[in-house]
């Protein structure tokens, strides 16, 4: 890797994301010395994207509807682009490139809200608007919690780690004693997901039943995927799934009792592999992909 730049969005939307964007690309390819040998650009974003039309259609957080990105980055930089649904690249970039070398292969990210990446016979699962894997949004409680995208008992309300955010306050306001208190210092802002897993580590009671109410509804919403797709491996990612073994183990044996045991006995079910650059290595897989159909790892 030659050059990587990370910044925050800053709670920005709509229309000020772009402009946002635009301007790091600017000052970013500014400083790139030879950008004729440039194949392209990739950009992966989350929502519903349809690649072929180089379209954000609907991003609910980002408050972005049929945004047509492609357009805008061609007609910015004259060079071809590429744009893909995030969690479509990190799949990809895990068959390829980390250690799910499988072409029915699910990719499941669970941090601020929840993602998946599905791979059927080595093709994105895409439906017809680019939509197929909104995950967080299928409901494991009929009579739950009403979610934006208009259904009730969705995922993302119960195991996102907005989700645990907000029961973490909760617990900590009703005089709940917990580390998570101690080690975020009693400010609230600093309540992240490292903080939560470090709890966890230390043995902390409210963070252990926290991880286990996130792993009895991701178990359940698991073994829907494993019946429905049979996938030959399925792997978890994200900031709530990294460094929590813990979750991996419970939502394996959720599945051992509830899963049918043809889809699950031979299924491999593991931590994502390509670390805190799986979204970079994402949008290069998207490239490659397309491009060279991977014929130069290959
Ligand atoms: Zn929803």
């Amino acid at each position: 890797m030659l050059r990587k730049e990370t910044y925050p969005i800053e709670g920005l939307q709509g229309n000020a994301v772009i402009e946002r964007l635009l301007e790091l690309m600017d000052d970013f390819t500014a400083g790139a010395e030879d950008l004729e040998r440039c194949v392209g650009i990739s950009l992966t974003v989350p929502g519903i994207v349809s690649d072929s039309q180089g379209v954000l259609h609907y991003n609910t957080k980002l408050r972005m509807t049929d945004v047509p990105l492609r357009q805008i980055l061609e007609d910015r930089y004259g060079m071809r682009t590429w744009v893909e649904n995030d969690m479509n690249s990190v799949v990809l970039a895990e068959r390829r490139f980390g250690d799910y070398a499988f072409g029915n292969l699910i990719y499941i990210s669970i941090g601020d809200g929840l993602g998946s990446g599905i791979l059927i016979n080595d093709s994105l699962l895409r439906g017809k608007h680019g939509g197929a894997g909104e995950f967080g949004h299928t409901s494991v409680n009929r009579s739950g919690i009403r979610c934006e995208c208009g259904n009730v008992g969705c995922l993302d309300s119960y195991i996102s780690w907005i989700a645990v955010y907000s029961r973490i306050i909760t617990a900590i306001a009703t005089g709940r004693p917990t580390l998570i208190q101690e080690l975020s210092g009693g400010d609230y802002s600093k309540i992240v997901p490292s903080v939560y897993k470090e709890a966890l580590c230390r043995g902390d009671k409210l963070a252990m039943d926290l991880n286990e109410e996130v792993a009895e509804h991701l178990g359940a919403a698991i073994v829907n995927l494993v019946n429905m797709f049979n996938p030959e491996a399925l792997v978890l990612g994200g900031e709530m799934a990294h460094g929590n073994p813990e979750l991996l183990a419970m939502v394996r044996k959720y599945m051992d009792r509830h899963a049918m045991p043809i889809l699950k006995d031979d299924m491999v079910f593991g931590l994502a592999s390509l670390g805190e650059d799986d979204k970079l290595i994402g949008a290069a897989s998207v490239l490659l992909q397309d491009l060279f159909g991977f014929t130069l790892t290959e």
